[in-house]
């Protein structure tokens, strides 16, 4: 059996996890076996209902006083325990901070590797699973045999699309599990979740005007903020950006940032640095500004405009208005 461990997010499963449940399905698949989803928390009827359409045969919910908020040991502890019950051939999980973290504690407590960031994965009859994973930023794709039992993986963001297989009526047992938990398992927790900011989440707005070096300050942000709320969309940037300070990491794109996939990335003042392309790499499109003919980014643009934001952006902002007006 395939155990896939799936993430809610204000009672809603994270498109992460249902991404990562495409890959489930097909080792399920080839294994000639099923998948079974845990969660951790009470969130299990809502959850339910985004999940009867990608064929669980069972959701099983980690429940425990104190377990509801994430607490990562806590977390792993718990799932480590089901797997002691269920022994699956299989723990997937999504490539997220979370699903990341989650399983490296699991992979310590049962002396297991781990293949982050898998995109495929093959079963090779004993030999284990044969995974396809991103490497180096984006830049390599890895196969890596993996040889643990159960095979720990996580499937790498914004690769792999949801799949419905199953009909959305379909009847999902729930079954609860009670971990034994000890307070040490507790030390580190969270204690309180904010928002990061206003505006559309970054992670799922459909347009993302980013800001690299080339926007000079933090000031210099005004015009892109101003953009991106008539276009709808979040505002990222680079890590040159966040190491001066001019935003928050929560808004940085790249390899040590968000990895998004918007129908539309705007990319100010960005050279396209290999790690913050790892980044935006699932953009559907790229309309690149840069004063730099040559600048890497160039090459992955589907639309460019050479010059200067600053001249570049206001003009276009004035442009939208424009055809708002019409
Ligand atoms: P620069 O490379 O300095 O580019 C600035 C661009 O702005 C240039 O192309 C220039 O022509 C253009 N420009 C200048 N003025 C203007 C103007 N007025 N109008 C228009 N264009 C202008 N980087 C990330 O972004 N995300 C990550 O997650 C990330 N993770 C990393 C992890 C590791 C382990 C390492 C080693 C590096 C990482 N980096 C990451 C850093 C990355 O290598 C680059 O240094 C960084 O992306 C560069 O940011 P930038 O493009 O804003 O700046």
């Amino acid at each position: 059996m395939v155990l896939a461990f799936v993430e809610l997010a204000q009672g809603e499963c994270t498109d992460l996890s249902l991404q990562m449940l495409t890959l489930a399905g097909d080792i399920a698949h080839q294994m000639n076996t099923e998948v079974q989803a845990v969660l951790v928390g009470m969130g299990a009827r809502t959850a339910v209902s985004n999940l009867s359409a990608h064929r669980i045969a069972k959701l099983h919910v980690i429940e425990h006083e104190d377990i509801a908020d994430y607490a990562p040991s806590a977390w792993a502890h718990g799932v480590s325990q089901l797997m002691d019950t269920l022994d699956p051939q299989v723990l997937i999980a999504a490539g997220s901070d979370r699903g990341n973290e989650l399983l490296a504690r699991v992979g310590v407590l049962r002396e297991l590797p781990v293949a982050a960031n898998c995109i495929a994965a093959y079963v090779n009859e004993g030999l284990g699973l044969q995974v396809t994973r991103v490497r180096w930023g984006g830049s390599l794709l890895e196969e890596a045999k993996l040889r643990g039992s159960p095979a720990l993986l996580t499937v790498m963001p914004h690769m792999l699309v949801p799949v419905q297989t199953g009909s959305v009526n379909y009847d999902i047992d729930i079954v609860i599990f009670n971990p034994t938990l000890s307070e040490d398992d507790f030390r580190v927790r969270m204690v309180a979740c904010e928002a990061a900011g206003e505006g559309v989440s970054l992670n799922n707005a459909p347009i993302v005007v980013s800001g690299g070096r080339g926007v000079g300050s933090a000031d210099g942000f005004d015009i892109l903020e101003k953009v991106a709320r008539q276009l709808g969309a979040a505002v990222g940037c680079s890590r040159a950006v966040t190491n001066n300070g001019w935003r928050p990491h929560a808004d940085q794109v790249g390899q040590t940032g968000a990895q998004i996939s918007p129908d539309l990335y705007v990319a100010c003042g960005i050279s396209g640095a290999i790690q913050h392309m790892a980044g935006c790499r699932g953009a559907k499109h790229i309309l690149v500004v840069n004063t730099d003919p040559e600048a890497p980014i160039l090459q992955r643009a589907d639309y460019a405009v050479i010059g200067d934001l600053h001249e570049v952006l206001p003009a276009l902002s004035a442009e939208i208005d424009k055809l708002r007006m019409e």
